[in-house]
């Protein structure tokens, strides 16, 4: 496909959603599988409820996902600005121009007026839809010196067609809107900012964008934006209206049923590819059915036909268990980068930690992770010396563990310094042989001595991994307690 240009188009009024960070990937594996450009635009003409930090956050929240956009309010591009608010005298003068042609009257009504009319309307058992006939009567002398006195500006308003109109949408299909489905909508407040509808339509055409891929909460939007390109003469990009995600419960995915803020899953261990890979599939599926697909593997093969149209159910245990899956088998050095932070929070001295010695201990534990939160307490076993208690006195109370421990620290003291997995084996198996002490007596002692737990990573791995120097204290501390 040709020049394809997608967009991602937030509101920066509080954290990225899941469902909105899904829109954004849907629409950055389309670019990218057709070799075209992926945009950022910020939708900021919601003046009280956007916020600079909102905007930080989002784009924080999408580089963590690692969907880079090859235009935006940061990185420019031959389109811009990309920040809504920073636009204004292009919608000002598309308004005028529609203005001109009579698709657009003025309006000199308050905000509580035009709210009271639809309730007037909704009241009459009538759908709430405005009309020049509802406004116009607010056009009086005195009311347009309040306004110029106000410093407001008359708000205006695009005349909708009253006709029946088709969506293809490459998602949903055909979709018919009736007649009414729509009245006259506003396209700039008496404050002189843009609604919605009109600022979407003006940049997406702007803007070159040729597919419009977003959740179908918007779909009854699109019939006010079809008109509206067409009162515009703008050519009309194609439709993609993905389903929501829902809770549960089937209703749409909120606060209500837990996490859906991308940072609280940044902040909490996720790893970026596995929420990617959760959030694809919660809406598309792989041709070969796939289900473990690395960034590169969506590029390949997304495309809008595997798009589903019935809503997918957001299952936080699910995400959690592919988050596992990645930390057992992304590449150990970015496991153990990725790591270090958590090590830090948790209040452990990274400073002095040699990485390649902690690459092998987050390797031995990173079975038991389901997030990266997971590992300072898995991880805590090398870090901390155990403090021997009543069941390690137990133990060593058990016939010949006494003895095999004080065995096994000779060799140790006896060994060189850096020991093969095969000399820590025949090690171990020399104290078994020697004082003929069985191993599943022997082995869980020798655990809680040197961990403090009786479960962890296997033994050899927590003997490799302490080195001998490490062995050697914890069973002295073990014994002279
Ligand atoms: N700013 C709108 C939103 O966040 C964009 C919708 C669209 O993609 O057109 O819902």
């Amino acid at each position: 496909m040709e020049n394809v240009r997608t967009r991602f188009a937030p509101s920066p009024t509080g954290y990225l959603h899941v469902g909105g960070a899904r829109t954004a990937l849907y629409n950055y594996l389309f670019a990218r599988h057709n070799g075209g450009k992926f945009v950022l635009r910020i939708e900021d003409t919601d003046v009280i409820r956007s916020t600079a930090e909102s905007e930080k956050a989002l784009i924080d929240a999408l580089q963590w996902l690692h969907l880079n956009w090859d235009e935006g309010p940061d990185v420019g591009g031959k389109f811009g600005p990309y920040r809504q608010s920073e636009r204004l005298s292009i919608y000002h003068k598309y308004a005028n121009e529609l203005l001109k042609k009579g698709n657009a009257y003025e309006c000199y009504a308050y905000p509580e007026e035009i709210e009271q009319l639809k309730e007037e309307q909704l009241n009459k058992g009538k759908p709430p839809r405005l009309t020049y006939n509802d406004v116009s009567r607010f056009s009086t002398f005195q009311r347009k010196r309040d306004f110029e006195r106000g410093g407001l500006k008359p708000g205006v308003i695009f005349k909708m067609e009253r006709k029946a109109r088709v969506l293809d949408d490459l998602v949903k299909g055909r979709v018919r809107f009736g007649e009414n489905a729509a009245g006259d909508f506003f396209l700039l407040r008496s404050s002189g900012m843009p609604t919605y509808n009109f600022a979407v339509v003006i940049d997406d055409a702007m803007m070159k964008i040729t597919h419009v891929i977003r959740g179908d909460d918007h779909l009854s939007n699109t019939l006010r934006q079809m008109t509206l390109y067409d009162a515009l003469g703008f050519d009309l990009p194609k439709f993609a209206h993905v389903s929501m995600i829902l809770g549960p419960d089937k209703k749409r995915l909120s606060k209500r049923h837990g996490a859906v803020a991308i940072e609280y899953y940044r902040d909490s261990g996720y790893l970026s590819e596995a929420m990617l890979n959760y959030l694809v599939l919660l809406g598309w599926s792989h041709p070969a059915g796939k289900e473990v697909l690395s960034i590169d593997e969506m590029c390949s093969a997304f495309t809008i036909e595997r798009l589903s149209s019935s809503p997918a159910i957001f299952d936080g245990v699910k995400l959690k268990h592919l988050n596992g899956l990645y930390i057992r088998h992304l590449d150990i050095n970015k496991i153990t980068e990725l790591t270090i932070p958590y090590l830090a929070e948790a209040g452990f001295e990274v400073g002095d930690m040699e990485f390649s010695w902690l690459m092998k201990a987050v390797d031995s534990v990173r079975e038991e992770c389901t997030t990266l939160k997971d590992m300072p307490e898995k991880l805590s076993i090398y870090l901390r010396m155990p403090q021997p208690d009543s069941y390690t006195e137990s133990l060593l109370n058990t016939e010949k563990v006494r003895e095999s421990l004080i065995i096994l620290r000779g060799k140790f003291s006896q060994a060189k310094d850096e020991l093969t997995d095969e000399d820590l084996t025949n090690l171990v198996k020399d104290v078994l042989k020697e004082i003929k002490i069985k191993g599943k007596v022997f082995y869980p002692a020798l655990r809680y001595v040197l961990t403090g737990k009786k479960v962890g990573p296997k033994l050899l791995s927590v003997l490799s991994v302490l080195g001998k120097e490490r062995v050697i204290q914890r069973i002295d501390n073990a014994l002279n307690e």
